[in-house]
């Protein structure tokens, strides 16, 4: 089931430019077949491409591989409330400093509020004074003068295996112990509070982390995930080692998926290289109504994470 797979690479290309095969220089050399020694191609991802695979190939491949891409579900509300915050928090930073006011707050939010996905209006107002309220909550606890190195701001870095690109919310700058260093902060919006295994465990932090010290050339070694609707920080201090670790982890997966799609190349069963994973996550997943083992596990209303919870009592 699913679409047509394009995009995958061949161990050994065998493309040409579309027009047919360039005239070869009288003088050059036999076209040469083997690549021994060239080196690999680097495999180009975000942590969400990444994390997609891990978490499932097969929602891997109808993100990234088939063409045209499955049809998704409808819009989650708590994917709309997620960019609302985001944008409002980044438009917050893009005024002077004088401007950071909690006044301001109402109509940054209104300006980036986005409606899809909730059960009714009554139900979108209520979030939004929810979210307005977290703002509020949050922004008090800033130094509207702290400048940070970036906001929405994408850093890169490679290695052996993989071009890494992502999107940070925000790379403060901190006084460390042995100078200046960079912090990763990763707003949260969800309902589940996290902990510093969370910020730990994450490889998307990680990764940014380690692009950051790069592109910056500055320590980058703490991750903080703010949780704004409890207000809480979970922050772990990475080493060089733990970031090493991170990389090599998503360096694997990049092999991985590289493989899977040789494999399909090959001529196997992109159902077979890419198979399900199916678990809890499929209530979420987008490509539920795609996927075999997403059609076999019930469905979440598209505003079931905004939800109150029931009063208790
Ligand atoms: S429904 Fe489940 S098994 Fe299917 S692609 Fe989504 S997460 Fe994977």
């Amino acid at each position: 089931m699913g679409g047509r797979i394009i995009g995958v690479r061949r161990a050994f290309p065998t493309g040409r430019p579309a027009g047919g095969r360039a005239p070869r220089p009288r003088d050059a050399q036999p076209e040469q077949l083997g690549f021994e020694g060239m080196p690999e191609r680097l495999f180009v991802c975000t942590p969400s491409k990444l994390g997609a695979y891990a978490d499932c190939p097969r929602r891997y491949r109808y993100s990234y591989v088939d063409r045209p891409a499955p049809p998704k579900g409808p819009p989650w509300a708590h994917n709309s409330l997620g960019a609302s915050v985001h944008t409002a928090l980044k438009n917050w930073y893009a005024l002077p400093p004088d401007r950071r006011r909690p006044e301001v707050l109402p109509t940054l939010l209104k300006g980036t509020w986005v409606r899809e996905g909730y059960r009714d209006d009554e139900q979108e107002r209520d979030v939004y004074r929810r979210a307005l309220g977290w703002l509020e909550a949050y922004v008090d606890g800033l130094d509207p003068a702290d400048e940070p190195v970036g906001v929405e701001r994408v850093v890169a870095a490679k290695t052996g295996v993989l071009a890494f690109n992502g999107r940070a919310d925000r790379i403060d700058a901190r006084a460390g112990a042995h100078g200046p260093e960079l912090a990763i902060v990763d707003y949260k919006t969800g309902r589940a509070a996290l902990d510093t295994d969370d910020a730990r465990g994450s490889q998307a932090l990680a990764l940014y982390a380690y692009a950051a010290e790069r592109v910056f050339r500055r320590p980058c070694r703490r991750v903080e995930l703010h949780h704004l609707p409890s207000g809480t920080v979970a922050a772990h201090e990475h080493t060089a080692e733990s970031l090493a670790r991170q990389v090599t982890r998503a360096e694997e997966t990049a092999r991985d998926i590289m493989a899977a799609e040789r494999s399909v190349a090959d001529g196997d069963d992109p159902d077979d290289a890419f198979p399900t994973t199916p678990g809890p996550r499929c209530a979420w997943c987008d490509y539920r109504r795609t996927c075999p083992a997403g059609a076999a596990a019930p469905g979440k209303d598209p505003w079931a994470a905004v939800e109150r919870p029931p009063e208790q009592g």
